[in-house]
């Protein structure tokens, strides 16, 4: 609560400009602020010994020493100088701090905004070992520069690394252009079409096809919302004409058949134009099982399930109270129980490659919108801040899976998807400092009272489990430490995300073995 109150506190000064007053108000609102000297070292040189270094790829006890900002060295017996901090990781777990693929923060939803903005977002995610996220860019009017350009001031507060994908929400040359732009002038190899959403955001057949052209032209990865936009928006009519307004008909008016439906259709649209493809927010079974298939056949499909399609069930929009059913709502819904199982399954089976939250955050007044009619409570839920520690607990902690694949589908893949390996996702030397220390042994509780994100509300009051991160390293300094946050907006930093990842190596030469297989034209005589 301490904590969440000196947020608050920080939130209102970054609105300034971050000259030597602001850092003394840090300091007297008790901000440890490190160049400051408010009671912190300013060194930036770290030695964490005796850990367990986990990467994707091994897991080895070594010390691992931070110099300026990224790993110097892994090895065992490193020796340093006083002016070193040191660290003592015996008995825990160092790994690298965890991507969030998929976040919103300070977006714009139904006439409201989030109520975590980059600043309070990133502070609540490195509380919780997350270490960077890739937040999607929504274009103005249309217009991708003018979304950038916005969505870069809304970053400027920045506490941690962070990088953007950019959501298409109509199609025209502009649009194509822009695409460009994007990925060879700002960093940005990715782009979100949305298959729901009718009216506002959701893009046709044949756009999604002609999106797709335009990005495997890039090499930039095409990311899709699966749901069937039509459908929903008839199921919601059928809800509404029976008089069901409240939360659950959110859930009933979108069923699993529809997540599904699309994902299998923008599947067979990313094979006929032999792209990579990867869909956000798998929340079924049924979904799963669509992107299961395309794999088995060969197809570079890439699916993202997120912290409450992997942990929550539906019951929760049946709550008789509004207000804790109502922060359920996201889309595509949290599915009945047995499709969480099931996305673990797949997760640890690595039919599914990396976690994501979705995180949006929204307080319960602005969920009130809805009150009458489930069609105007803004969607979103958080997570952002519990990623790490409940995929731990669900995975790792049950045995699902190795702390080296935990590292996997919390960071490294990530990393590797977006073509940012090995300066994100690894421990290894030359790799950025972005660092968590995890106690296997310890537990944490998530409550809306403790939390770190701006909101009310947590859809995962009450969850216990063991894995604790006790430290997070981000950029060479600690920023978690002892239940404390020392966190400095404007420390984060954009990282910029080449086109051509590894999804999209070899496909000249599928493309090459295509045009040859095809026997045509068949060269004809006149008879
Ligand atoms: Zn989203």
């Amino acid at each position: 609560m301490v904590i969440r109150l000196l947020l608050s506190v920080i939130v209102y000064i970054s609105a300034s400009a971050l000259g030597t007053s602001a850092t003394n108000q840090f300091c007297e609102a008790g901000i440890k602020y490190e160049e400051s000297g408010c009671g912190l070292s300013s060194s930036s040189k770290i030695l964490i010994t005796g850990g367990t270094v986990v990467n994707a790829h091994q897991q080895v006890i070594a010390d691992v020493y931070i110099e300026e900002g990224v790993v110097a060295a892994v090895k065992s017996n490193i020796k340093v100088d006083d002016d070193v901090i040191v660290l003592d990781a015996t008995g825990k777990f160092v790994m690298p701090g965890g991507i969030d693929p998929h976040t919103h923060l300070g977006m714009d939803v139904l006439n409201t905004t989030t109520v975590d903005d980059f600043f309070t977002g990133q502070a609540a995610a490195l509380a919780g070992g997350t270490t960077m996220h890739i937040d999607f860019v929504i274009p103005v009017n249309g217009s991708l520069s003018a979304g950038l350009k916005a969505y870069q001031k809304k970053a400027e507060d920045s506490c941690m690394d962070y990088g953007f994908h950019m959501v298409i929400t109509k199609w025209n040359e502009d649009v194509s252009r822009e695409m460009e732009i994007m990925v060879k002038e700002n960093g940005i190899n990715s782009f979100k079409f949305f298959m729901a959403y009718k009216g506002a955001l959701m893009i046709n057949d044949e756009l999604l096809l002609e999106g797709f052209k335009k990005c495997k032209s890039l090499g930039a990865l095409a990311m899709i919302h699966a749901e069937n936009g039509d459908a929903v928006f008839e199921g919601q009519k059928r809800m509404i004409e029976l008089g069901i307004t409240g939360p659950e008909g959110h859930d009933l008016s979108r069923p699993a058949v529809l997540e599904a439906e699309a994902t299998g259709r923008g599947i067979r649209l990313a094979s006929f134009s032999n792209t990579p493809l990867y869909v956000v927010h798998v929340m079924s079974r049924d979904a799963m099982e669509e992107i299961a298939k395309a794999r088995r056949s060969g197809q570079r499909v890439i699916g993202e399930p997120i912290v409450s399609g992997l942990v929550l069930n539906n019951s929760g929009l049946w709550d008789p109270d509004f207000t804790t059913a109502a922060k359920f709502v996201m889309s595509p819904p949290i599915r009945a129980a047995g499709h969480d199982k099931a996305l673990q399954a797949a997760l640890s089976a690595g039919v599914l490659q990396l976690v994501g939250t979705d995180h949006c955050s929204l307080n319960s007044t602005q969920k009130a919108f809805g009150i009458n009619d489930f069609r105007k409570i803004p969607n979103g839920v958080n997570g952002i801040e519990e990623r790490m520690h409940l995929v731990w607990d669900a995975m790792v902690e049950s045995g699902q899976m190795s702390p080296s694949d935990y590292v996997r589908v919390t960071s490294t893949e990530c990393a590797r998807i977006f073509n940012i390996y090995p300066k994100k996702g690894a421990i290894l030397a030359g790799s950025d400092a972005d660092i968590i220390i995890l106690n296997p042994n310890s537990s944490f509780k998530i409550t809306a009272k403790s939390h770190h994100t701006n909101s009310d509300t947590n859809v995962y009051e009450g969850f216990t489990g063991k894995g604790k991160v006790e430290v997070t390293i981000a950029g060479g300094r600690i920023v978690w430490a002892n239940g404390e946050l020392k966190v400095v907006p404007g420390s984060g930093k954009y990282i910029r995300m080449p086109p051509f990842g590894y999804l999209f190596d070899g496909l000249d030469r599928a493309d090459a073995n295509y045009l040859s297989s095809l026997r045509a034209p068949v060269k004809r005589f006149k008879s």
